[in-house]
């Protein structure tokens, strides 16, 4: 920890370093007036290099529509892996039945069941349970994981109550929701490729995923049965489309962030022979791994390089809810340590990694009193400074311009999308209604965000075809939209 040997601003405006490498020395530092300096040009130069004006977020979306093609043409053409689902068939709305869903997300574990009462009744009941998933287990051994979510599952599955109904001798079959990028295999089965959001569990990669579940759910002694395994971005566009036909595309903006879209199979080269009888099917596109002309600051660039998968995962560590928080943290130490923006010591807590958290932000951005008086206990709470009005002013400029690039970011990649499915048919995306069903917990609570995506496909697509596009929060949809996929693919006769 760099701690900053003062000197009175009446001696004199002198500065040893500012350059990173002197980390670790003290230093003397700065007088008031070229502090100012300092922390103004140091949040200008992050302005400036995470700028997202037209030409910049226009590249973004049609390089991702550029990279789409190329993952659809063959498996590891492209930064995307544009992953077939095996979900060839989207709910109708008939399915009937009790089912449950498990969504493993980046933070959190949900437990849910639903009992589905076709066209007319739909949702008759629906119950769940959350649990934030336990620190160690992200750094611990696949059976300690899947345990865990197997007695979470198991504890849920005795407290179904009466309104919940399954036909005798039936199995209790789950929709399991993954938010980790998995090579299908089938509807129910999967290999994990990789773990991202700063997860690292020894023994799963190269697994079966629904297995690991299955031999936990035995050591659990629990007779359930995985029958739809679904990315959350999936089970959101399954859930969304269980109530509205014109939902064509899911976007998650959570702890991590992907997307999927429904596809032509005569669209996608790499799909040789199994072509679906609906001549449609789900393409997770794991768009989290897009890189292509995306604006970084130095301070992306060093979480990068600490992070556990560096050189990985860029566009989800410039836009999702995990890092955005971190990115403005790292920026703010080195306005602290460079410029005093807090006083003449820098403050230990901020230089804990990922202590300034997206919604400590988010709270700091919805400040509109004249003192900041909410950006100033943020700050005092997570960094421990007591801060002034100009000081909380930097702040959220430092904050804004983070959020600005994330949603814009996004919203160019959503442009992207349905760029890409305008092109294979013309008029069938732009011309009419068409939704993006949008979940997880940073889109969700986070507005100004929510307005800078927002605009950039406005500006992107222009009044009139933007009229068309419904960008809207598809709340819980992802669980539902699991169980309901547990439905569609359920190993029993069904008549929907
Ligand atoms: P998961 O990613 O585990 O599926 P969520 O979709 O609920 O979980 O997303 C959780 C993430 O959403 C958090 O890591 C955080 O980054 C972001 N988030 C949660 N609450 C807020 C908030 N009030 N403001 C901004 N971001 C938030
Ligand atoms: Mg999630």
């Amino acid at each position: 920890m760099l701690v900053a040997a003062t000197t009175s601003p009446a001696v004199g405006s002198f500065h040893l370093s500012r350059s990173p490498s002197s980390r670790g020395m003290p230093r003397v530092t700065m007088a008031v007036r070229s502090n100012v300096v300092s922390v103004g040009s140091i949040l200008t130069k992050l302005q400036q290099d995470c700028a997202t004006p037209l030409p910049v977020i226009r590249h973004v979306a049609d390089a991702m529509t550029v990279d789409m093609r190329a993952g659809l043409a063959v498996d590891g053409g492209s930064d995307l892996k544009m992953i077939l689902s095996y979900v060839d068939s989207l709910p109708s709305g008939n399915e009937k039945g009790l089912f449950y869903a498990l969504d493993l997300g980046g933070t959190n574990l949900r437990a849910l069941r639903v009992q589905l009462g076709g066209k007319e009744e739909r949702v008759i009941a629906t119950e769940f349970e959350q649990l934030s998933i336990p620190q160690e287990l992200m750094f611990g051994t696949s059976e300690e994981l899947f345990d865990f979510i197997a007695s979470t599952l198991a504890g849920f599955a005795e407290k179904e109550g009466e309104k919940f109904h399954l036909p005798r001798g039936r199995q209790r079959e789950i929709g399991f929701t993954f938010s980790f990028p998995v090579k299908q295999t089938s509807i129910d089965s999967g290999i994990l490729m990789k773990w991202t959001k700063g997860f690292s569990v020894s023994g799963t990669a190269g697994r079966d995923v629904v297995a690991c579940l299955n031999e936990a759910m035995e050591r659990q002694g629990l007779d359930m049965r995985v029958s739809a395994l679904v990315n959350d971005t999936v089970g959101t566009l399954a859930g969304a489309r269980y109530w509205d036909d014109d939902v064509m595309v899911a976007v998650i903006l959570g702890t991590g962030t992907n997307a999927c879209y429904v596809e032509r199979t005569d669209s996608i080269p790499k799909l040789q022979g199994s072509k679906s009888s609906s001549g449609r099917t789900i393409i997770n596109t794991e768009w989290g791994a897009f890189s292509n002309g995306i604006p970084l600051t130095v301070f992306d660039r060093d979480m990068d390089a600490a992070s556990i998968n560096p050189g990985e995962q860029i566009f989800e560590k410039t836009i999702s809810g995990m890092y955005l928080g971190e990115i403005a943290r790292r920026a703010l130490l080195t306005m602290a340590e460079e410029g005093s923006l807090f006083g003449m010591s820098v403050p230990k807590k901020l230089s804990t990694p990922f202590a300034l958290r997206t919604p400590d932000i988010c709270a700091m951005q919805l400040d509109i009193s004249d003192d900041l008086q909410a950006v100033g206990s943020i700050l005092h709470n997570v960094a421990g400074v007591e801060s002034s009005l100009s000081a909380r002013r930097t702040v959220l400029g430092v904050c804004d311009a983070i959020v600005k690039r994330g949603g814009r970011l996004a919203g160019a990649g959503i442009v992207g999308i349905l760029q890409k499915m305008e092109e294979d048919s013309k008029g069938v995306i732009f011309n009419k209604r068409t939704v993006v069903a949008m979940d997880g917990g940073l889109y969700e609570h986070y507005p100004q965000y929510r307005r800078y995506l927002q605009d950039a496909v406005n500006e992107l697509l222009g009044l009139e075809i933007s009229k068309n596009i419904v960008i809207e929060h598809s709340k819980d949809g992802s669980g539902i939209g699991a169980a309901l996929l547990a439905a569609t693919n359920s190993k029993y006769d069904h008549d929907f």
